[in-house]
């Protein structure tokens, strides 16, 4: 006779002990759909009545920036009160900010013990200005010019704390209510930690809840999601966020990207191009941006160039030329100016938009690969990571204007 165990009723709250609360959830993270189903789930609403007061508490989050429930002043006072034994809308701890003589802006979230991100606002980049968030803490790809993928992954980031980026800047930024007129913060940018596609369920989690008319009313055409090329997930991001698609490229041959973005051994060039075609939605009024970042003597020749310009041959197309930002332990170099300008003009003259991005917010290491030795020379912590200034690019007003 064989005696079963049923360990399944031992739940997350008693295997950390019979006492400790239950760990509240906070709607921020929450579409509507999903919001209405918590709060009925949750008893605190009725059935017949989630809807209408889902929608409410997403306004007031999200179209007010409340981070307290009691400030809706609109749901009962009880209500209020029952809402708060169950949830929360408050906002991750800001552990410094720092603002660059040019504007940018950056700030570091710890959204819970050791899990730090930072997150920066570019000014005047996309229609206004652009906020370049984080996905993960950590990356799993190890790309070799990339200070994120020396840093393991830590942990994917929850939808809640993929919003609370965008809120934190709104906060600072004073852009509540979200349908303020003479908004800064314009186009959302998944080009900071880590890697979308591997946590793409949260990532479309995030870009519903940002995109939507009731709350932030983001266009899904002004967030751009970057990949480095996760070709079997590309498919399924175009059907459910109907986001813009970034892909770092870097290079034009195999030997070369196996390198740079070991990911390509396992989803090669073809394959790639073969996804990027298929994506949908794309148009010339919606272009694939691909990313270049430029390595002197590695990958900025007029040869590659020309290569390029070959490669993404019939892709509604722009590219985005980044220039290295180099890092303490790379042996990369950032090309010199005048090698990304000779690439620079035979794109153009090919007839592809191909801005440089002139690197933002120096003087606050708002830059690739700057933050983290500098932030860890402060802090000593291996967990803050750099988010992205210079690469954020991509977001040239063509599209703006087709918006
Ligand atoms: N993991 C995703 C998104 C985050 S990286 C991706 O790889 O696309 C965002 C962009 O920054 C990518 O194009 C990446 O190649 C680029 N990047 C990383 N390190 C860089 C560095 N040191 N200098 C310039 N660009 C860098
Ligand atoms: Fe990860 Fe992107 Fe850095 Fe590659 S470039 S290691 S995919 S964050």
């Amino acid at each position: 006779m064989s005696v079963t165990l049923d360990l399944s009723r031992v739940s997350a709250s008693s295997a950390q002990g019979a006492d400790a609360p239950k760990p509240l959830i906070n709607l921020s993270g929450l579409t509507r759909p999903q919001m209405i189903a918590a709060l009925t789930e949750s008893g605190v609403v009725e059935h017949g009545k989630a809807k209408m007061r889902a929608t409410q508490i997403f306004r007031w989050i999200h179209h007010r920036g409340v981070t307290d429930f009691a400030q809706m002043t609109d749901v009962a006072k009880e209500t209020r009160a029952r809402l708060a034994d169950s949830f929360t809308v408050s906002r991750p701890e800001v552990i410094e900010r720092q603002v660059s003589k040019d504007g940018t802006r950056k700030w570091l979230i710890r959204m819970a013990p050791g899990i730090e991100v930072e997150t920066v606002y570019i000014p005047s980049v996309g229609r206004v200005g652009a906020l370049c968030v984080s996905s993960q803490v950590g990356c799993t790809l190890n790309c070799s010019f990339c200070h994120t993928g020396t840093q393991a992954l830590v942990r994917n980031l929850t939808a809640a704390e993929i919003v609370a980026q965008v809120q934190v800047a709104k906060d600072d930024l004073n852009e509540w209510p979200s349908d303020k007129e003479d908004r800064l913060l314009s186009n959302i940018v998944f080009m900071g930690m880590g890697e979308p596609l591997y946590n793409l369920g949260q990532v479309a989690d995030a870009i519903e809840i940002i995109s939507d008319n009731e709350g932030i009313g983001i266009s899904r055409r002004r967030i751009t999601v970057s990949t480095s090329g996760v070709v079997p997930q590309l498919q399924k991001l175009g059907e459910t966020t109907q986001a813009m698609l970034a892909i770092s490229l870097h290079a034009t041959n195999d030997p070369l990207r196996d390198v740079l973005v070991p990911l390509n051994k396992k989803y090669p060039i073809q394959e790639l191009m073969d996804g990027i075609r298929a994506y949908p939605g794309l148009s010339n009024a919606r272009r694939v941006t691909f990313e270049y970042v430029m390595l002197k003597g590695v990958n900025d020749s007029p040869d590659e160039a020309r290569a390029l310009v070959k490669l993404i041959k019939g892709i509604p197309a722009k590219i985005n030329l980044i220039p290295f930002n180099p890092w303490p332990g790379t042996d990369y170099q950032c090309s010199d100016w005048a090698a990304i300008e000779a690439f620079a003009a035979i794109l153009n003259k090919a007839g592809y938009s191909s801005p440089i991005r002139t690197p933002r917010g120096r003087d606050i290491l708002a830059a690739c690969g700057q933050l983290k030795s500098e932030s860890e020379k402060v802090r000593a912590s291996a967990l803050r990571k750099l988010s992205v200034a210079a690469m954020v690019g991509g977001l040239d007003d063509e599209d703006e204007a087709a918006a």
